[in-house]
Protein backbone atom coordinates (compact mmCIF):
# COMPACT_ATOMS: atom_id res chain seq x y z
CA UNK A 1 0.00 0.00 0.00
CA UNK A 2 0.97 3.50 -1.08
CA UNK A 3 0.16 6.84 1.03
CA UNK A 4 -0.59 9.75 -1.46
CA UNK A 5 -1.36 13.02 0.04
CA UNK A 6 -4.23 14.77 -1.70
CA UNK A 7 -4.54 18.40 -0.94
CA UNK A 8 -7.76 20.34 -1.80
CA UNK A 9 -9.68 17.22 -1.61
CA UNK A 10 -13.18 18.84 -0.55
CA UNK A 11 -13.28 21.38 -3.42
CA UNK A 12 -14.60 20.64 -6.61
CA UNK A 13 -11.79 18.87 -9.07
CA UNK A 14 -10.52 16.73 -5.85
CA UNK A 15 -13.96 15.61 -4.37
CA UNK A 16 -14.50 14.19 -7.96
CA UNK A 17 -11.08 13.02 -8.30
CA UNK A 18 -11.24 11.24 -4.69
CA UNK A 19 -13.98 8.69 -5.31
CA UNK A 20 -12.59 7.86 -8.83
CA UNK A 21 -8.32 7.46 -7.59
CA UNK A 22 -10.04 5.16 -4.80
CA UNK A 23 -11.90 2.98 -6.64
CA UNK A 24 -9.59 3.01 -10.01
CA UNK A 25 -6.54 2.18 -7.29
CA UNK A 26 -6.58 -0.30 -4.63
CA UNK A 27 -3.30 0.04 -3.44
CA UNK A 28 -3.39 3.70 -2.51
CA UNK A 29 -4.60 5.30 0.79
CA UNK A 30 -5.70 8.67 0.15
CA UNK A 31 -4.64 11.32 2.92
CA UNK A 32 -6.85 14.33 1.81
CA UNK A 33 -5.55 17.69 3.40
CA UNK A 34 -8.26 20.42 3.08
CA UNK A 35 -8.50 23.83 5.21
CA UNK A 36 -11.99 23.22 4.23
CA UNK A 37 -12.37 27.14 3.32
CA UNK A 38 -15.92 28.67 2.10
CA UNK A 39 -15.16 26.33 -1.10
CA UNK A 40 -14.73 22.95 0.43
CA UNK A 41 -17.72 21.17 1.40
CA UNK A 42 -17.37 17.40 3.32
CA UNK A 43 -20.39 16.86 1.67
CA UNK A 44 -18.70 16.17 -1.83
CA UNK A 45 -17.05 13.49 -0.15
CA UNK A 46 -19.76 11.48 1.54
CA UNK A 47 -19.32 8.63 -0.47
CA UNK A 48 -15.56 7.81 0.26
CA UNK A 49 -15.89 9.25 4.23
CA UNK A 50 -16.69 5.53 5.52
CA UNK A 51 -13.26 4.14 3.15
CA UNK A 52 -11.13 2.63 5.09
CA UNK A 53 -8.04 3.93 2.39
CA UNK A 54 -9.39 7.69 2.88
CA UNK A 55 -8.35 9.84 5.88
CA UNK A 56 -9.47 13.32 5.79
CA UNK A 57 -7.60 15.94 8.11
CA UNK A 58 -8.96 19.15 8.15
CA UNK A 59 -5.71 22.01 8.44
CA UNK A 60 -3.48 24.78 5.94
CA UNK A 61 -0.98 24.11 3.36
CA UNK A 62 1.13 27.09 4.38
CA UNK A 63 1.03 24.98 7.94
CA UNK A 64 4.96 23.88 7.82
CA UNK A 65 4.23 22.07 10.58
CA UNK A 66 1.30 19.99 9.96
CA UNK A 67 2.59 19.13 7.02
CA UNK A 68 6.04 17.71 8.23
CA UNK A 69 3.97 15.48 10.74
CA UNK A 70 1.36 14.14 7.85
CA UNK A 71 4.52 13.27 5.77
CA UNK A 72 5.88 11.75 9.10
CA UNK A 73 3.16 10.15 10.21
CA UNK A 74 1.57 8.91 7.05
CA UNK A 75 4.77 8.07 5.31
CA UNK A 76 3.94 9.85 2.05
CA UNK A 77 4.61 9.02 -1.31
CA UNK A 78 3.11 10.92 -3.63
CA UNK A 79 1.73 14.72 -3.59
CA UNK A 80 -1.58 15.27 -5.64
CA UNK A 81 -1.76 19.03 -5.10
CA UNK A 82 -4.98 20.74 -6.01
CA UNK A 83 -5.43 23.03 -2.52
CA UNK A 84 -6.16 26.69 -4.09
CA UNK A 85 -7.70 30.06 -4.14
CA UNK A 86 -9.46 29.54 -7.33
CA UNK A 87 -12.01 32.02 -7.93
CA UNK A 88 -11.08 34.81 -10.30
CA UNK A 89 -13.93 37.22 -8.93
CA UNK A 90 -12.40 36.79 -5.33
CA UNK A 91 -9.20 37.51 -6.38
CA UNK A 92 -9.71 40.93 -7.00
CA UNK A 93 -11.09 41.61 -4.19
CA UNK A 94 -8.67 40.29 -1.95
CA UNK A 95 -5.64 39.07 -3.83
CA UNK A 96 -3.43 38.44 -0.48
CA UNK A 97 -5.10 35.47 -0.20
CA UNK A 98 -4.37 33.82 -3.40
CA UNK A 99 -0.60 34.78 -2.90
CA UNK A 100 -0.72 33.13 0.41
CA UNK A 101 -2.55 29.52 -0.49
CA UNK A 102 -1.11 29.22 -4.12
CA UNK A 103 2.10 30.78 -3.78
CA UNK A 104 3.37 29.81 0.03
CA UNK A 105 1.27 26.86 0.22
CA UNK A 106 3.08 25.23 -2.94
CA UNK A 107 5.95 26.11 -1.79
CA UNK A 108 5.58 24.73 2.14
CA UNK A 109 4.24 21.14 0.79
CA UNK A 110 6.91 21.20 -2.24
CA UNK A 111 9.69 21.91 0.06
CA UNK A 112 8.39 19.49 2.88
CA UNK A 113 8.18 16.66 -0.25
CA UNK A 114 11.74 17.25 -1.05
CA UNK A 115 13.23 17.03 2.49
CA UNK A 116 11.43 13.98 3.26
CA UNK A 117 11.88 12.38 -0.36
CA UNK A 118 15.59 13.55 -0.71
CA UNK A 119 19.06 13.40 1.03
CA UNK A 120 20.47 15.94 -1.37
CA UNK A 121 19.82 17.84 -5.03
CA UNK A 122 19.24 14.95 -7.44
CA UNK A 123 19.56 11.94 -4.84
CA UNK A 124 16.68 10.24 -3.68
CA UNK A 125 16.92 8.95 -0.71
CA UNK A 126 16.53 4.84 -1.58
CA UNK A 127 13.32 4.26 -0.21
CA UNK A 128 11.75 7.28 -1.63
CA UNK A 129 12.73 6.45 -5.11
CA UNK A 130 10.26 7.27 -8.22
CA UNK A 131 7.73 9.53 -5.58
CA UNK A 132 6.20 11.92 -7.31
CA UNK A 133 4.35 15.69 -7.16
CA UNK A 134 2.08 16.63 -8.99
CA UNK A 135 0.86 20.29 -9.28
CA UNK A 136 -2.82 20.93 -10.46
CA UNK A 137 -3.13 24.05 -12.52
CA UNK A 138 -4.61 26.23 -14.93
CA UNK A 139 -4.63 27.66 -18.60
CA UNK A 140 -5.15 30.92 -17.16
CA UNK A 141 -0.97 31.02 -16.41
CA UNK A 142 -0.88 31.66 -20.14
CA UNK A 143 -2.93 35.08 -20.25
CA UNK A 144 -5.42 35.94 -23.03
CA UNK A 145 -6.10 34.51 -26.87
CA UNK A 146 -7.10 36.39 -29.70
CA UNK A 147 -10.40 35.60 -31.52
CA UNK A 148 -8.43 33.33 -34.37
CA UNK A 149 -9.66 30.02 -33.65
CA UNK A 150 -6.14 28.56 -35.18
CA UNK A 151 -4.07 30.15 -32.41
CA UNK A 152 -4.20 27.60 -29.22
CA UNK A 153 -2.13 27.59 -25.56
CA UNK A 154 0.65 24.81 -25.83
CA UNK A 155 2.83 24.00 -23.50
CA UNK A 156 5.34 26.55 -24.83
CA UNK A 157 2.79 29.38 -24.69
CA UNK A 158 4.51 32.16 -22.98
CA UNK A 159 3.42 32.84 -19.31
CA UNK A 160 1.36 36.25 -19.51
CA UNK A 161 -1.16 35.57 -16.58
CA UNK A 162 -3.71 38.28 -15.78
CA UNK A 163 -5.20 38.34 -13.03
CA UNK A 164 -4.22 37.97 -9.43
CA UNK A 165 -5.52 34.36 -9.70
CA UNK A 166 -3.94 33.35 -12.52
CA UNK A 167 -0.16 35.31 -11.62
CA UNK A 168 -0.46 33.52 -8.43
CA UNK A 169 -0.96 30.33 -10.27
CA UNK A 170 1.82 30.79 -12.65
CA UNK A 171 3.99 31.84 -9.63
CA UNK A 172 3.38 28.61 -7.82
CA UNK A 173 3.70 26.94 -11.64
CA UNK A 174 7.59 28.35 -11.86
CA UNK A 175 8.34 27.72 -8.18
CA UNK A 176 7.34 23.60 -8.86
CA UNK A 177 9.76 24.28 -12.00
CA UNK A 178 12.72 25.34 -10.07
CA UNK A 179 12.43 22.22 -7.67
CA UNK A 180 12.74 19.93 -10.63
CA UNK A 181 15.64 22.06 -12.23
CA UNK A 182 17.54 22.67 -9.10
CA UNK A 183 16.62 20.04 -6.88
CA UNK A 184 16.42 16.92 -9.65
CA UNK A 185 12.74 16.51 -7.74
CA UNK A 186 10.08 14.42 -9.53
CA UNK A 187 7.28 17.10 -10.61
CA UNK A 188 4.90 17.06 -13.01
CA UNK A 189 2.42 20.34 -13.95
CA UNK A 190 -0.88 20.15 -15.41
CA UNK A 191 -2.44 23.01 -16.94
CA UNK A 192 -6.41 22.68 -17.82
CA UNK A 193 -9.40 24.44 -19.38
CA UNK A 194 -12.31 25.49 -17.59
CA UNK A 195 -13.88 22.49 -16.04
CA UNK A 196 -17.50 21.87 -15.35
CA UNK A 197 -19.27 19.09 -13.91
CA UNK A 198 -21.27 17.97 -10.33
CA UNK A 199 -19.94 19.46 -7.31
CA UNK A 200 -18.76 23.20 -8.51
CA UNK A 201 -19.18 25.98 -6.09
CA UNK A 202 -22.21 28.07 -6.40
CA UNK A 203 -20.24 31.10 -7.43
CA UNK A 204 -19.08 29.85 -10.74
CA UNK A 205 -20.21 30.55 -14.02
CA UNK A 206 -22.86 27.35 -14.41
CA UNK A 207 -23.93 26.54 -11.27
CA UNK A 208 -24.59 30.31 -11.51
CA UNK A 209 -26.65 30.27 -14.42
CA UNK A 210 -28.77 27.06 -12.69
CA UNK A 211 -29.48 28.42 -9.70
CA UNK A 212 -30.71 31.90 -11.12
CA UNK A 213 -32.67 30.16 -13.62
CA UNK A 214 -34.39 27.81 -11.38
CA UNK A 215 -34.95 30.63 -8.73
CA UNK A 216 -36.14 32.52 -11.75
CA UNK A 217 -33.73 35.08 -11.14
CA UNK A 218 -31.83 37.28 -13.50
CA UNK A 219 -28.99 35.10 -15.45
CA UNK A 220 -25.98 37.63 -15.05
CA UNK A 221 -23.39 37.52 -18.03
CA UNK A 222 -20.45 39.39 -17.84
CA UNK A 223 -19.95 42.06 -20.79
CA UNK A 224 -20.83 41.40 -24.42
CA UNK A 225 -21.31 37.40 -23.53
CA UNK A 226 -18.61 36.91 -25.89
CA UNK A 227 -15.68 35.77 -23.42
CA UNK A 228 -14.90 32.18 -24.76
CA UNK A 229 -13.51 29.29 -22.70
CA UNK A 230 -12.49 25.55 -23.35
CA UNK A 231 -14.79 23.56 -21.58
CA UNK A 232 -14.02 20.18 -19.96
CA UNK A 233 -15.73 17.81 -18.24
CA UNK A 234 -14.49 17.63 -14.88
CA UNK A 235 -13.95 13.56 -15.23
CA UNK A 236 -12.30 14.12 -18.08
CA UNK A 237 -9.66 16.42 -16.20
CA UNK A 238 -9.71 13.65 -13.75
CA UNK A 239 -8.48 11.09 -16.50
CA UNK A 240 -6.17 13.56 -17.36
CA UNK A 241 -4.51 13.59 -14.08
CA UNK A 242 -4.45 10.34 -13.33
CA UNK A 243 -2.61 9.51 -16.79
CA UNK A 244 -0.04 12.50 -15.56
CA UNK A 245 0.77 10.96 -12.36
CA UNK A 246 1.80 7.92 -13.52
CA UNK A 247 3.10 8.43 -17.18
CA UNK A 248 3.97 12.18 -17.56
CA UNK A 249 7.65 12.70 -17.96
CA UNK A 250 9.70 13.77 -15.01
CA UNK A 251 9.62 17.81 -15.21
CA UNK A 252 6.93 17.99 -17.80
CA UNK A 253 4.29 20.18 -17.94
CA UNK A 254 1.11 18.87 -20.00
CA UNK A 255 -2.06 21.34 -21.22
CA UNK A 256 -5.82 19.46 -20.94
CA UNK A 257 -8.76 20.53 -22.37
CA UNK A 258 -11.81 19.73 -24.37
CA UNK A 259 -11.64 21.19 -27.60
CA UNK A 260 -14.69 22.65 -26.84
CA UNK A 261 -15.20 26.24 -26.78
CA UNK A 262 -17.81 28.38 -26.09
CA UNK A 263 -18.78 31.74 -25.31
CA UNK A 264 -20.43 32.26 -22.20
CA UNK A 265 -23.51 33.65 -23.85
CA UNK A 266 -23.73 30.21 -25.86
CA UNK A 267 -23.23 28.42 -22.56
CA UNK A 268 -26.49 30.62 -20.52
CA UNK A 269 -28.80 29.67 -24.01
CA UNK A 270 -27.69 26.11 -23.59
CA UNK A 271 -28.77 25.44 -19.94
CA UNK A 272 -31.89 27.25 -20.98
CA UNK A 273 -32.41 25.16 -23.20
CA UNK A 274 -32.25 22.34 -21.60
CA UNK A 275 -33.84 23.71 -18.62
CA UNK A 276 -36.95 24.62 -20.94
CA UNK A 277 -37.36 20.96 -21.67
CA UNK A 278 -36.42 19.21 -18.27
CA UNK A 279 -38.36 21.70 -16.16
CA UNK A 280 -40.20 23.96 -18.37
CA UNK A 281 -41.79 27.38 -17.23
CA UNK A 282 -45.12 28.51 -17.45
CA UNK A 283 -44.87 29.11 -21.01
CA UNK A 284 -41.77 31.16 -20.72
CA UNK A 285 -37.92 30.44 -21.56
CA UNK A 286 -35.35 30.75 -19.19
CA UNK A 287 -33.60 32.39 -21.56
CA UNK A 288 -35.48 35.57 -21.03
CA UNK A 289 -33.65 35.76 -17.33
CA UNK A 290 -30.23 36.32 -19.05
CA UNK A 291 -29.21 40.07 -18.04
CA UNK A 292 -25.88 41.35 -19.37
CA UNK A 293 -23.71 42.82 -16.47
CA UNK A 294 -20.47 45.23 -15.97
CA UNK A 295 -17.96 43.56 -17.17
CA UNK A 296 -15.04 42.22 -15.15
CA UNK A 297 -12.16 44.28 -14.62
CA UNK A 298 -9.25 42.32 -16.76
CA UNK A 299 -11.55 39.98 -18.51
CA UNK A 300 -9.66 37.75 -20.55
CA UNK A 301 -11.47 37.33 -24.06
CA UNK A 302 -10.41 33.87 -24.94
CA UNK A 303 -9.04 30.79 -23.44
CA UNK A 304 -8.73 27.76 -25.67
CA UNK A 305 -6.12 24.58 -25.00
CA UNK A 306 -3.82 22.26 -27.62
CA UNK A 307 -3.63 19.11 -25.98
CA UNK A 308 -1.77 17.40 -28.52
CA UNK A 309 1.14 16.28 -26.35
CA UNK A 310 -0.89 14.38 -24.02
CA UNK A 311 -3.33 13.05 -26.22
CA UNK A 312 -0.08 11.56 -28.35
CA UNK A 313 2.08 11.08 -25.51
CA UNK A 314 0.01 9.49 -22.75
CA UNK A 315 -3.05 8.59 -24.93
CA UNK A 316 -5.54 11.29 -23.18
CA UNK A 317 -8.67 11.94 -24.77
CA UNK A 318 -11.78 13.66 -23.86
CA UNK A 319 -14.88 11.12 -23.23
CA UNK A 320 -17.48 13.92 -22.80
CA UNK A 321 -18.17 17.14 -25.31
CA UNK A 322 -19.61 20.41 -24.03
CA UNK A 323 -23.05 19.31 -25.26
CA UNK A 324 -23.16 15.67 -23.40
CA UNK A 325 -21.75 16.88 -20.21
CA UNK A 326 -23.72 19.82 -19.81
CA UNK A 327 -26.66 17.65 -19.79
CA UNK A 328 -25.47 14.82 -16.50
CA UNK A 329 -24.68 18.41 -15.04
CA UNK A 330 -27.62 20.07 -15.53
CA UNK A 331 -29.12 16.65 -14.03
CA UNK A 332 -27.19 16.62 -11.08
CA UNK A 333 -27.97 20.32 -10.22
CA UNK A 334 -31.56 19.93 -10.27
CA UNK A 335 -31.08 16.96 -7.96
CA UNK A 336 -29.24 19.87 -5.67
CA UNK A 337 -31.56 22.86 -6.21
CA UNK A 338 -34.50 21.12 -5.62
P1 LIG B 1 -12.05 24.87 -5.36
O1 LIG B 1 -11.98 26.31 -5.02
O2 LIG B 1 -13.40 24.25 -5.64
O3 LIG B 1 -11.38 23.99 -4.21
C1 LIG B 1 -10.21 24.39 -3.56
C2 LIG B 1 -10.06 23.55 -2.29
O4 LIG B 1 -8.84 23.93 -1.66
C3 LIG B 1 -11.19 23.78 -1.28
O5 LIG B 1 -11.65 22.55 -0.78
C4 LIG B 1 -10.53 24.59 -0.18
O6 LIG B 1 -11.08 24.35 1.11
C5 LIG B 1 -9.09 24.10 -0.28
N1 LIG B 1 -8.13 25.08 0.26
C6 LIG B 1 -8.08 26.41 0.00
N2 LIG B 1 -7.08 26.98 0.68
C7 LIG B 1 -6.45 25.98 1.38
C8 LIG B 1 -5.34 25.94 2.25
N3 LIG B 1 -4.66 27.05 2.57
N4 LIG B 1 -4.98 24.75 2.79
C9 LIG B 1 -5.68 23.61 2.47
N5 LIG B 1 -6.74 23.61 1.66
C10 LIG B 1 -7.13 24.77 1.11
O7 LIG B 1 -11.07 24.67 -6.60
P2 LIG B 1 -11.19 23.65 -7.84
O8 LIG B 1 -12.04 24.28 -8.88
O9 LIG B 1 -11.50 22.30 -7.34
O10 LIG B 1 -9.68 23.71 -8.36
C11 LIG B 1 -8.70 22.80 -7.87
C12 LIG B 1 -7.38 23.12 -8.52
O11 LIG B 1 -7.50 23.03 -9.94
C13 LIG B 1 -6.88 24.54 -8.24
O12 LIG B 1 -5.49 24.48 -8.04
C14 LIG B 1 -7.22 25.32 -9.49
O13 LIG B 1 -6.29 26.35 -9.70
C15 LIG B 1 -7.07 24.24 -10.55
N6 LIG B 1 -7.90 24.42 -11.75
C16 LIG B 1 -9.24 24.61 -11.66
C17 LIG B 1 -10.01 24.74 -12.82
C18 LIG B 1 -11.50 24.92 -12.77
O14 LIG B 1 -12.12 25.15 -13.82
N7 LIG B 1 -12.15 24.80 -11.62
C19 LIG B 1 -9.40 24.68 -14.07
C20 LIG B 1 -8.02 24.47 -14.12
C21 LIG B 1 -7.28 24.33 -12.96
Amino acid sequence: MKNILITGGAGFIGSNFIPYFLEKYLEYNIINLDLLTYAGNLENLKEVENNPRYKFIKGDICNRELVEYIFKEYDIRGVIHFAAESHVDNSIKNPGVFVRTNVDGTYTLLDVAKNYWMEKPFKYKDEYKGCRFHHISTDEVYGTLPDDPNVLFTEETPYAPNSPYSASKASSDMIVRSYYHTFGMDTVITNCSNNYGPKQHDEKLIPTIIRNALAGNPIPIYGDGKNIRDWLYVLDHCKGIDLAYHKGGAGETYNIGGRNERTNIYIATKICEILDELRPRKSRSYKELITFVEDRPGHDRRYAIDATKIENELGWKADENFESGIVKTIKWYLEKYK
